[in-house]
């Protein structure tokens, strides 16, 4: 699987292509690990807000989100129009 996604790192504070390696997601400019978010999801939507609030849109959020917790995509989805929901973002 070649990612496509471009997430705004909380590490580096770039646009970063996330890239799979051995099953886990990383940043491709700092290497940062969002894998073990799976059990932090109170980070994870931090960083979820964050790159919606960004402008960078719900379908990188959605994809993040789907891949850390291995939820199926339209519980991705569901979750992400919540967050922006709860947040006050407006998606599209
Ligand atoms: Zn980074």
């Amino acid at each position: 699987m070649k990612s496509q996604i471009y997430i705004k790192c909380p590490q580096c504070q770039k646009n970063g292509l996330i890239i799979e390696n051995r099953g886990r997601f990383l940043c491709a400019n700092c290497q940062y690990d969002y894998t073990p978010l799976n059990e932090d999801p109170g980070k994870l939507d931090e960083i979820l807000i964050d790159n919606l609030e960004d402008g960078g849109g719900p379908l990188g959020a959605i994809a993040l989100y789907e891949w850390i917790t291995l939820q199926p995509p339209q519980e991705a989805a569901r979750h992400i129009q919540q967050l922006a929901k709860d947040n006050k973002i407006k998606l599209f």
